[in-house]
């Protein structure tokens, strides 16, 4: 399985994950559809299926027109299928859906949307996080409590630590600045965040990261309790 970054509207990322023999493909949160078909034409693929995290806009936005123009089958949470455009397959928390090589589990991580999911890619430690984990930060709880998104994350850290992270936006140097902010001597930190620059001055994504690297950076993943993962996000909303 191979996977395309594309970048979308202002600071989102979509997906395409590529089965390279049989020249397949599925996306993940197709925020428009322009840069999507551009790179499936580029590519000569055939695009199957349409995964979406959750409902907003900047997720689903491409679903319409992609699903019209490949016949892809959109794929989403069952308790939400009221709120994906154009939903097809309805998925279960702790469902594991698979076509061909493409084999990922679900799990219903609620917070920052009620019906929010992931995809984990088991076989390759591929996670497409959403809007709720991101690199050095995590969404905003827009509809859910503290405390389901404090427990959203706790699933996620308890993958294997190898395990890769693809999330909804880069994020990534704004997020940086408050981990500093609140977590300063932190040397692995620094040195990501030194990453973090050169990989933007080249123009590339500071995505993938991975669990290991959020585990020791990451001051969402770090905070030990509730009280404390909410303190950190009320900060973050006004910071
Ligand atoms: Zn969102
Ligand atoms: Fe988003």
């Amino acid at each position: 399985m191979k996977i395309e970054i594309i970048k979308c509207l202002e600071d989102n990322f979509s997906y395409l994950l590529i089965d390279e023999v049989t020249k397949t493909a599925i996306v993940v949160d197709p925020s428009e559809s322009k840069p999507i078909i551009d790179k499936i034409e580029s590519l000569n693929l055939k695009l199957k299926f349409i995964l979406n995290t959750h409902h907003h806009y900047d997720h689903v936005g491409g679903n319409k027109e992609l699903k019209k123009l490949y016949d892809a089958k959109v794929i989403g949470f069952d308790e939400d299928k009221h709120r994906i455009p154009e939903i097809d397959i309805c998925l279960k928390n702790n469902e594991i859906w698979k076509d061909g090589i493409f084999e990922a589990k679900v799990f219903h991580i609620p917070g920052h949307t009620l019906g929010h999911i992931c995809f984990y890619f088991f076989k390759e430690n591929i996670l497409f996080s959403g809007d709720t984990l991101f690199s050095l930060g995590c969404g905003r709880v827009f509809e859910g409590t503290h405390e389901q998104m404090f427990n959203s994350l706790q699933l996620l850290k308890n993958l294997p630590s190898k395990t890769e992270i693809y999330c909804g936006h880069e994020y990534t140097l704004k997020n940086s600045d408050f981990c500093l902010k609140y977590d300063s001597e932190n040397s692995a930190l620094i040195s990501k965040i030194e990453f973090i620059k050169n990989q933007l001055a080249k123009g590339q994504p500071t995505i993938p990261t991975t669990l290991e690297e959020e585990l020791k950076t990451n001051i969402f993943l770090r905070s030990k309790n509730v009280e404390n993962f909410s303190k950190l996000r009320d900060l973050k909303d006004n910071f």
